[in-house]
């Protein structure tokens, strides 16, 4: 059996109900996988990137397995854990920007009981408010001293 690691593709069709697809390869030729060939526990969905080893399988086909998703079509949300109710949610992002409109920042929050999940993006502000944090701290330390 030969095998063929590392490949990249794209899902040209998969059914959830039927348990197979077909991932189209680089060289545009249809491999065979079933539902049990996906690593992970996300499905892929039509068009979606994909890692995968491809094989020879049954019947003298290519076969593709151990598919990883690389990029999804659609990027959906994680479900995370919500603190604010306990309760499996799919994020909301919620965009603003910046006083300046310089900075336009994602805040994630729970669809049901509005709590913050997370903060996307605004990497750089996070960063200089730690600076300023330790700044004024050092600073504070310094008046204290002389204080
Ligand atoms: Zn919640």
């Amino acid at each position: 059996m030969s095998t063929k690691h590392n490949q990249k593709g794209q899902v040209k069709w998969f059914s959830q109900e039927r348990g197979y697809g077909y991932i189209t390869n680089n060289e545009k030729k249809d491999l065979y996988f079933g539902v049990k060939d996906i690593e992970g526990a996300e499905l892929p969905e039509n068009g979606d990137i994909v890692f995968f080893t491809e094989y020879i399988g049954k019947e003298n086909t290519s076969a593709a397995t151990d598919i990883k998703i690389f990029e999804r079509k659609n990027p959906k949300l994680k479900r995370v854990h919500c603190k604010g109710c306990e309760r499996k949610v799919e994020p909301k992002p919620w965009y603003y920007g910046g006083s300046d409109y310089t900075t336009v920042s994602i805040v994630l929050l729970c669809p049901f009981c509005g709590y913050r999940i997370s903060k996307k993006g605004g990497g750089f502000n996070t960063f200089a408010k730690i600076i300023l944090g330790v700044f004024v701290l050092a600073l504070s330390f310094v008046f204290y001293k002389i204080i």
